[in-house]
């Protein structure tokens, strides 16, 4: 069926980030005079270009973005165009086509689902979806009141379909384009992770971080610019970073933020874990080190994480055994001899960078730091804030309290809070459960709320 080609009127405009909250709701903040000039009102649907098409329903811009020529969209959004933040995406009025059938798998390796393609039906209902994207579960957000019309705000906050947000991605939708869910669609859920095919990994966006909105703009300086514009670099004579290092203690982020800025660059990311690369043989830990190296090279743009850097390079004077020494040496080799052109960046964390051999902070080996620190009050709402995402809170829950009383929690610990929480809750509804079954009846699942008293309970194990 051949299209007929009318030239429709687009808009450019700059990508901006989505404020965490209403991260997966299927939103883009735009301003008023793009939505006039594409004969638009709140609610409506475009699409979205850059390097893949995907779309959105519009919804008017923040008040602080008033007159600025930005569209605001979330990690999920900017990965399923192929736009990260400062790019520039062309927007157009779009159609949606009622499915007559939407295929769904879950966007993680290791999530199996055995959901109920009811629940999915209610969570994506009426949402603008195409085949490649990953979506999320958007559960009982609360998307801030503003000046969104109720029945928009209702329409978007979508039932909850567990008691996490869940990643998917729309393996297939029939008819072609833009598509939405209605009473007759046809729901199916594949039980196991399909590789996106022409998208980004999403498993991980800057949305997925609380409290670190300095150190990603850093980072994003420093290692996302240089890995999407190698050119703009070269160019301007500026070598840009081959190392740089990351100290925080355990439980910050360190690990997750690598990973969202790999992916939020478009680049391949390789894990190098130190205290399991040392329990080798002989040799074995050099080997494993210049393979790792090798491939990360061959498949740059990429970013290779050293987790527990301090690990596999303490400070030559200070070890006795010959085979750290190897390894450090190894390391500073292979450090050295990364070609200047290598789009590849080495990301190294270490909660000690005291006790890091000081050859490896030389200028152009891991030359920029980044300290990380233990979130303040502010930080840890705003993990609260991502961790509860899609859980469906009772109304009792006061997120803002819970951050007032976490003082010296890391997010790692705020993640466990939130999932013990969730646990509580599940175990209240336990004698409602039939666990010969084993799996929980979607109704049940449904009417189910995690409490401020469950908070409470998980506070106290
Ligand atoms: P690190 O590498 O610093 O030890 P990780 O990145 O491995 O920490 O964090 C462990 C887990 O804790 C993450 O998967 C995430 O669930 C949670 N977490 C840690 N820091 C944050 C943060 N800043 N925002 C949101 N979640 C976080």
């Amino acid at each position: 069926m051949a299209d007929v080609a009318i030239k429709e009127k687009q808009v450019k405009l700059q990508v901006a980030t989505l404020r965490a909250e209403e991260s997966g709701a299927g939103i883009a903040r735009i301003p008023r005079s793009a939505m006039a000039e594409l004969g638009l009102t709140e609610g409506d649907v475009v699409q979205i270009s850059a390097k893949r098409d995907t779309a959105a329903r519009v919804v008017a811009p923040y008040p602080e973005d008033e007159g600025l020529e930005v569209i605001r969209l979330d990690g999920l959004q900017r990965a399923n165009a192929g736009a990260g933040a400062g790019d520039m995406v062309a927007l157009s009025r779009a159609e949606m086509r009622p499915a007559t059938r939407v295929t769904f798998a879950p966007a993680q390796e290791n999530l199996r689902l055995q959901g109920s393609a009811m629940a999915l039906k209610r969570s994506f209902f009426g949402r603008p979806l195409v085949a490649g994207d990953t979506v999320a579960t958007a559960g009982q957000q609360r998307l801030p009141a503003g000046d969104m019309p109720p029945q928009l705000r209702q329409m978007l906050n979508a039932p909850a379909y567990a008691l996490a947000e869940v990643r998917l991605i729309v393996v297939s939708a029939n008819p072609k384009g833009i598509v939405y869910i209605d009473e007759n669609t046809e729901v199916e859920l594949l039980a196991e992770y399909q590789e996106p095919q022409d998208a980004r990994r999403t498993d991980v966006t800057y949305d997925d971080l609380g409290g670190l909105g300095d150190t990603i703009n850093q980072l994003r300086e420093m290692v996302e610019l240089p890995l999407r514009y190698p050119e703009l670099f070269q160019r301007l004579g500026v070598d840009p970073p081959r190392g740089v290092l990351l100290h925080g203690p355990p439980g910050t982020g360190k690990t997750r933020l690598a990973r969202a800025v790999a992916n939020e660059s478009d680049a391949q990311f390789f894990l190098i874990n130190g205290p399991e690369i040392m329990g080798s043989a002989y040799g074995e830990s050099e080997k494993r080190l210049r393979e790792i190296f090798e491939q990360a090279t061959k498949s740059a743009p990429s970013i290779l994480f050293i987790d527990e850097i301090d690990s596999i390079a303490p400070k030559r004077g200070q070890v006795t055994g010959e085979a750290e020494k190897r390894i450090v040496a190894q390391l500073l080799t292979l450090m050295d001899g990364l070609e200047p052109r290598t789009n590849l960046v080495v990301i190294a964390a270490t909660n000690r960078p005291d006790a890091i051999d000081e050859a490896l902070r030389r200028p152009g080996r891991f030359d920029r730091e980044i300290v990380i620190g233990v979130p303040d009050e502010k930080g840890r709402r705003e993990i609260l804030g991502i961790h509860t995402r899609g859980m469906p809170l009772g109304d009792d829950v006061d997120l803002d309290e819970l951050a007032r009383t976490t003082f010296g929690f890391v997010g790692a610990d705020m993640a466990a809070l939130t999932r013990e929480a969730a646990i509580e809750a599940v175990r209240r509804i336990m004698p409602k459960i039939d666990l010969e079954e084993g799996t929980i009846p979607p109704e049940v699942l449904e009417g189910v709320r995690v409490t401020r008293d469950d908070f409470l309970g998980a506070l106290k194990r």
